[in-house]
């Protein structure tokens, strides 16, 4: 399944964005935007593995702790070994011109940090998800970046990923009618010893890993900001994993509009992440919504039957992002998802462990 161009255009029309725009259609030459990937974990790898099918973007640094893992990383993609930093001489990254953008892929707590120190030394950022710790934490991020001119955009994928836009354009079209209730879980069994379970480095639990998936899908499947919240938290589980984070959340969320929207998130189970939007003319929902490959869109409306497999493969979500973050940095425009879109949902994340009673 493919957007075409008139999709584009009227996605943007409808007041999500025409930057949604991949780069392969909106030009076509031969720059690309380096960027320095601080971290060189899991997701990482895909960002790199994506990073390398772009026609407009390259990695030309790396930022680790390891020098071993960072070597082989830099054999792979050609990065000159000069170009390979550690956390301590990090901001010496200021003098290296092939570095134009940098992406954050550190535990939570360490987002903030590096996103300032990044712009200090004048480099774009894209920071993984979630933007950080805490709304202070956030609006620093944002200020920074502002100071030193550089763009700041959260690496919220399915923003860039054609299922997830093609069920916000059938809501937007009207194909369900009045949208009355959205449903969405997401969770996973946590193995210990995870940074995950740290609230230091991680900052709360599932909520701040997976839950935010669908707590950012519902504002854009309704293309409304929540009026209202109410949560519940809880642990189930007495095994030591979450002496420090919560195990399970469940919160519900009403909208300007009325729609009402109620999603659950877990360290303890396997749940597979989805979202079911039901209107006054019939339902729609994406199986497998948040992954990286394997997505399906299904629903009822109006004599229409859809049941779509989306056979794009992991790692096209990554390729989408940095495609969209370079398009930005190199025609100056702001990203779809941009610092201030990573800061709402630290506002209403706080809001939901406020009203489940716990503080971050
Ligand atoms: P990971 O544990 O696989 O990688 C983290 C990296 O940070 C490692 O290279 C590690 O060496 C380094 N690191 C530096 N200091 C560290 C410390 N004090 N403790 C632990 N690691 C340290 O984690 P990940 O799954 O790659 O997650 C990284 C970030 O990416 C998180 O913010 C996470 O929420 C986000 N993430 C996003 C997606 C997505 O689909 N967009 C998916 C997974 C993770």
């Amino acid at each position: 399944m493919t957007l075409t161009r008139r999709d584009f255009a009227r996605i943007g029309a409808l007041g999500l964005a025409a930057r949604f725009v991949p780069s392969a259609l909106a030009q076509s030459n031969d720059r690309k935007t380096g960027y320095a990937v601080i971290g060189l974990g899991r997701i990482a790898d895909h960002f790199m593995r994506g990073v390398r099918n772009t026609t407009n973007s390259k990695i030309t640094a790396l930022v680790s702790g390891h020098r071993d893992k960072a070597e082989k990383i830099a054999a792979q993609y050609g990065v000159a070994s000069g170009s390979i930093y550690s956390y301590e001489n990090f901001d010496e990254i200021a003098k290296n011109p092939a570095v134009e953008a940098v992406y954050v892929a550190l535990p939570n707590s360490m987002h903030a940090e590096y996103t300032i120190r990044a712009a200090k030394a004048g480099k774009h950022v894209l920071c993984e998800k979630p933007m950080c710790l805490n709304v202070a934490e956030a609006e620093a991020m944002i200020a920074a970046c502002k100071k030193a001119n550089v763009k700041l955009m959260i690496a919220y994928r399915c923003h860039y990923e054609p299922t997830n836009l093609k069920a916000v354009k059938l809501i937007r079209d009207g194909a369900l009618g009045q949208v009355q209730s959205i449903e969405s879980p997401f969770g996973f069994n946590i193995r210990a010893g995870e940074w995950r379970l740290s609230k230091k480095l991680a900052g709360g639990g599932p909520l701040f890993d997976v839950g935010i998936y669908s707590l950012n899908a519902c504002r854009y499947l309704t293309g409304e900001e929540p009026a209202q919240i109410s949560a519940y938290a809880s642990v189930i589980d007495k095994d030591g994993r979450f002496n420090e984070v919560e195990e399970n959340v469940g919160w519900t969320m009403r909208f300007p509009s009325g729609i009402v929207a109620s999603c659950t998130t877990t360290y303890g189970a396997n749940m597979p992440g989805y979202f079911r939007v039901y209107g006054s003319k019939g339902w729609l929902q994406v199986d497998q919504a948040f992954v990286y490959e394997g997505l399906r869109l299904r629903g009822e409306f109006e004599g229409t039957k859809l049941d779509e497999l989306n056979p794009a493969r992991d790692p096209s979500h990554f390729q989408a992002e940095a495609d969209h973050f370079s398009h930005c940095v190199q025609n100056g425009l702001e990203p779809q998802s941009p610092g201030e879109e990573g800061l709402r949902d630290m506002r209403y994340i706080t809001e939901i462990y406020r009203t489940a009673g716990i503080s971050i």
